[in-house]
Parts: C-alpha cells; sequence; structure tokens
C-alpha cells in the first residue's frame, strides 16, 4: 500500500505558467569537489553553465576533508596495487572497470589542480605522501597536514570564478528536479529574495553531496541532509546501496561538543587506540591493527566501548611527539586544545560516527542516471568505486574524476535547438493532519537511526524503526512547507526510510552494513554473503527493492524511457 512517501512527485506547489524562469544550458546543483569541477568541464562546451548550492559555493562537506586525496603520484607506486586496495577494502563489491577508471585518471585529474593552484605538501623528494588505513603504500596527498579539503574546495572555487561562461546562484535550493515526460528538464529552486524559481537545463547535474545528517553521531556539517537523493528519488531515479553508511572510526567525543574528525592520517602516523584502561585493543581484531579498513575499526570501538562501559575509546599519539604531531596536524591539535587536551600528553577520546554515503543515484560510467538528461557525481552518486566500504580519501578523487566525466558528458550531450519546456504544474492538497514540531522529529530521527540502524544492525530495530519512519511520514509527508527546514526534514525522512529498507534486506553483513542478527558473519563476498547491490526503485506502490545482478550499464540504460510514479 503506497503511503504519503509514495504519493508526492514535488515537494511544493508551483505552476510553470506563473513562476519565474531561468534557463540554462547546463544545470550543476552542488558546489563541493563535484560539482565544481563538473561546472569547469562543463564550461568547456558552454558558455551557459549554471553551479546552484544551498549556502555558498565555499560551504561544502568538501571543506571539510582533512586527510587528503589519494594518488599515485611516483614509480614506487603502482594504479594497480591502488586498484586492488579500493576492490579488496570494498569487499569485492566494488566495479572493477569504475575502479580502473578513477585510479588511471586521479593522477591527471590531481595534477591539473595543482596546474590551477591547488597547494600540496611537499617532501625533499616531491609530494609528501600520507598512508591511510587499507593503503599497501603511501599514497595520500594533503595540504598543511590536514587542510587538504579546504585547499580544494578554495583552488576550485578561485578557478570557477574566473570562467565568465559559469554563473553561481548561491542560496538557492534544490526543491526538486523537474520533469516532463520522464526526462529532466532542470530544477524547481527556491531562493530568499526571488522565491520559487524553475531553471530549465537541458543537462542536469547532480552534485549535492550526502546524508550523514541523518545520524545523531555524524562528521558532517549540517548541510548534508540527503536532499539530492529524495529529489532523484522523486523524479525516478534508482538509487543503490543506499545501506552503506560508512562510519568514521574516529571522532572527538566530548559530551555537548560536535563530532569532530580526527583524521584517519593520525592513526597512519602510527597512533594507537587504547580502551579505558589504557590497554591498546586493535592488534586483537586485526593483523593491520590501527590500520584496519574503517568497518572493522569501528566495530572493535563499539565493541570495547561496551566491554569497558565507557561512552568512548582513546586516541594515543604521545609517543609521536608533540612537536612532530602539531606540525603534521596543525588543526586537529587547535581542535584538542580548545577542549584542553594537549595531544602531548593527554589522551584523545574519540567513538565512531556516520561519515560517509556509499550509496547513492546509480550513475554508469558517463554519469548518466536512469532518468533521461539526469547526470550525477560525487557522493550523491553510486558509481560503484567503493563497493562496500569506501578506501579513505578515495572520496575527493571520485569527485575529482567524475565531476570532471559528468561535465564531459553533459557538454557533449548538448543540443544546438532551444531548452525543452512545458507546462509543468503540481498541486498537493491541503493536509487536515495536526503539525509537528520539525526540529523534535528530526532529533528523534537522527538518535532512531544511530541506535537502529547504525554501526550494528538487527532485523527487529530495523522493522521498528521504519515503522516508526512511517508514522513520523504521515504527519511531515503530507504537508507543503514553504521554507529549506521543512524541505530538508521531508528529504531526511525520505532518505532514512531508503536506508531502513535496504538495510533490513540485506541480511548478511558486508562491508560497512553489519548485522548483529546473522549467525556467520563474513566480511567478504562470497556464496554465503550476498554478493548483490540492492537497487531502490520506486513503482506505484512504493519502494522496490531488488538485486542488481546483472551489467551495471544496461540497468542504467533499461530505464531510460521509464514512466513516471503518478503525482
Ligand atoms: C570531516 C570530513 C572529513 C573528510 N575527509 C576526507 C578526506 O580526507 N579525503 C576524502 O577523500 N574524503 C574525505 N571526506 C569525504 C569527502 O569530503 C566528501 O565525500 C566529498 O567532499 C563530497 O563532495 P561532493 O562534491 O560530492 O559534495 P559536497 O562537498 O558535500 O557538496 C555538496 C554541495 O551540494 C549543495 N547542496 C546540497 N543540497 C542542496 C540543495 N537542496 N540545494 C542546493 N544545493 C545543495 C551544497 O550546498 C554543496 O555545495 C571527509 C568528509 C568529512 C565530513
Amino acid at each position: 500500500m503506497g503511503n504519503a512517501f509514495d504519493q508526492r512527485r514535488y515537494l511544493t506547489n508551483f505552476d510553470s505558467a506563473r513562476t519565474g524562469h531561468v534557463l540554462t544550458d547546463v544545470l550543476v546543483i552542488g558546489g563541493g569537489v563535484a560539482g565544481a569541477r563538473a561546472a569547469i568541464e562543463a564550461a568547456r562546451h558552454t558558455d551557459n553553465v549554471i553551479l546552484m548550492c544551498k549556502r555558498t559555493v565555499e560551504d561544502s562537506v568538501t571543506r571539510h576533508a582533512q586527510g587528503g586525496i589519494a594518488g599515485v603520484m611516483t614509480d614506487a607506486d603502482s594504479v594497480e596495487s591502488h586498484a586492488e586496495d579500493t576492490f579488496r577494502v570494498g569487499c569485492g563489491l566494488g566495479r572493477r572497470e569504475i575502479i580502473d577508471r578513477v585510479v588511471r585518471d586521479g593522477p591527471a585529474r590531481i595534477a591539473e589542480m595543482v596546474d590551477w593552484g591547488m597547494r600540496l605538501d611537499r617532501s625533499a623528494d616531491g609530494y609528501a605522501l600520507g598512508r591511510e588505513g587499507g593503503h599497501s603504500a603511501s599514497r595520500i596527498l594533503h595540504f598543511e597536514g590536514d587542510a587538504t579539503g579546504r585547499e580544494l574546495s578554495r583552488a576550485l572555487t578561485a578557478k570557477l570564478r574566473t570562467l565568465t561562461a559559469i554563473r553561481v546562484f548561491e542560496s538557492c535550493f534544490l526543491i526538486d528536479l523537474l520533469t516532463v515526460e520522464g526526462r529532466c528538464v532542470g530544477a524547481v529552486s527556491y531562493h530568499p529574495k526571488y522565491g520559487h524559481q524553475l531553471v530549465w537545463s537541458k543537462q542536469t547535474i547532480l552534485a549535492t553531496g550526502g546524508c550523514g545528517r541523518l545520524f545523531r553521531e555524524t562528521t558532517n556539517p549540517d548541510i548534508a541532509t540527503g536532499d539530492g537523493y529524495a529529489a532523484a528519488w522523486r523524479a525516478g531515479a534508482r538509487l543503490a546501496d543506499m545501506e552503506m553508511m560508512q562510519f568514521h572510526p574516529t571522532t572527538l567525543y566530548v559530551a555537548g561538543a560536535s563530532r569532530a574528525l580526527i583524521s584517519e592520517a593520525v592513526r597512519g602516523e602510527g597512533a594507537y587506540l587504547v580502551d579505558r584502561h589504557g590497554e591498546r585493543f586493535m592488534p586483537s581484531y586485526h593483523a593491520d591493527a590501527e590500520l584496519a579498513p574503517r568497518d572493522v575499526v569501528s566495530r572493535a570501538i563499539v565493541n570495547r566501548i561496551r566491554e569497558t562501559r565507557s561512552n568512548c575509546v582513546y586516541l594515543d599519539v604521545r609517543h609521536i611527539g608533540g612537536e612532530r604531531f602539531a606540525a603534521r596536524f596543525p588543526r586537529i591539535t587547535r581542535l584538542c586544545r580548545d577542549f584542553q587536551i594537549d595531544p602531548a600528553r593527554d589522551l584523545i577520546p574519540v567513538r565512531p560516527a556516520a561519515h560517509y554515503m556509499i550509496g547513492g543515484v546509480v550513475t554508469d560510467g558517463d554519469a548518466r542516471t536512469n532518468v533521461p538528461d539526469l547526470l550525477a557525481c560525487g557522493e550523491a552518486a553510486c558509481t560503484g568505486l567503493h563497493g562496500a566500504n569506501r578506501l579513505a580519501s578515495n572520496s575527493l578523487l571520485e569527485g575529482l574524476v567524475f565531476g570532471a566525466i559528468a561535465g564531459a558528458t553533459a557538454g557533449a550531450s548538448l543540443s544546438s535547438g532551444p531548452n525543452a519546456r512545458g507546462r509543468v504544474s503540481s498541486v498537493i492538497p491541503a493536509s487536515q493532519r495536526t503539525e509537528l514540531d520539525l526540529p523534535d522529529i528530526l532529533n528523534s530521527l537522527r538518535s532512531l537511526l544511530w541506535r537502529n540502524a547504525g554501526i550494528e544492525r538487527h532485523a527487529a530495530h530495523l522493522s521498528e524503526a521504519r515503522e516508526i519512519i512511517d508514522f513520523w511520514g504521515q504527519y511531515v509527508l503530507d504537508k507543503t512547507f514553504d521554507d529549506v527546514l521543512g524541505w530538508e526534514s521531508q528529504n531526511m525522512l525520505t532518505v532514512a526510510r531508503l536506508l531502513v529498507i535496504a538495510a533490513a534486506q540485506r541480511s548478511h553483513s558486508l562491508g560497512v552494513h553489519y548485522r548483529s542478527d546473522e549467525l556467520n558473519a563474513s566480511t567478504v563476498v562470497s556464496d554465503t554473503t550476498d554478493p548483490h547491490h540492492w537497487v531502490n526503485e520506486r513503482d506505484e506502490s512504493g519502494p522496490v527493492l531488488r538485486p542488481m545482478d546483472r551489467d551495471w550499464h544496461s540497468i542504467v540504460e533499461e530505464t531510460r524511457n521509464h514512466i513516471l510514479p503518478k503525482k
């Protein structure tokens, strides 16, 4: 039976005959690494690109990235080894052709960034390369130790602003993707000054990032509310692997403070994880100890927290030496000192938090989705690069490589004629149901997901989460809002529901998805685990999950001419 989630096509009322219009060739939604890189590439093909983002271009998750970008930059390393690490850490679920493409194209994309003014730390022999968990070689490029995302974002934004072909629409919120006869023709947006606008585009690139804010404990800033996944879902796009939320093992745990990330590179420099009794515990969980893959470290920490009846474990960096640590990690050192923790003398309290959405809008090797003229890249997309677990520092790399691919595909697909336009409207009947307090719902949702769909999952808890989300949905998805909080709340509930449904469907543990109710937990793909990517697709009765056991490209192609769900 359908419910409020499945019946909504648009979140807002509008009529194209009475709403302001903007026309463009390529609309890029998102100004993080993926969106900015896509816009720059698209601008090689046309002088009419719009980049829209919900705050400023600088305000992205990209800006918060610390550890670095993975890339093979020396002869001592090889793309084969980087590809193998990516596939192995992804537990065999990654797509080989995509992995090969990203690691092969990566060094050229990074070199291009350096040409555009990006600064990277150097040593006497060339780039200073760090090592992170899951990598078999030192291949992590960084800037000022732990400010890589900020520098990447700065360089991309500076480049973007030199290109007159790109108009940047800041504070412009994507409410929904606009479709006419199943084809994406742009977006319905909201700007505090201009109100609702229809941005008609020939090609639309979704680069709206992830959804870490669904969880109470998260490293993500508050823009990461999953708007792009929800808008794509309503427009008929397929999403895959939505159960695959990666949890970062080490975020600073100071009650009441936000969960700031303590980069994996800290463990790469030799930090130990110890419990409240000062006992180092990772060697008993994995041969790579603190440098084991993230899912292994996160679960080990949760386990140790439970065993020691504590709220956190600790990073011990004292043996690294105060000066060396401060020079390598200046921002983390400052952050610790803000809370009166001196890394040279004190243990750093940490615990895991939701970090990165591996799933997303299914794309092929050209960044196309199943909705004609809609492309996706970055964390918003699911290319299959990460498999069931993302290798550290591969996300910025994917954003650069697939941002460029998306921009090139959009540019190459431009027709010379006018923008496709048609009469589009959305009329949503007024709801008689009572109003709920949205901040309260969101707090409860985030706690619910952390508790019931977090690092350890169980069928009964997932089913309870779905019931509660469906209940809230009746009161939130039935309304029309006229502000960002309202639309974000509707999007977060929509994405939370997709995540919980997908997590319930995958009954075996794999990578970041751990089922505590599974008898023989396995961490690699085998006959007994589930080798599929699970695709959420929407039919008239609601979300349907099916295994994507056929060629990924044909899955995207097959539904290009899909019939949109009824309004
Ligand atoms: C603390 C932290 C540290 C990290 N460190 C690393 C690292 O060292 N290396 C690494 O590879 N990865 C790292 N990651 C992951 C990586 O930073 C992200 O996956 C990556 O930056 C995502 O880039 P993106 O372009 O896809 O999205 P984002 O950078 O999140 O950008 C999303 C854009 O979409 C816009 N947007 C979203 N919704 C809307 C809407 N409704 N309307 C209009 N615009 C919208 C936003 O305004 C923003 O401009 C880290 C993540 C975090 C949180």
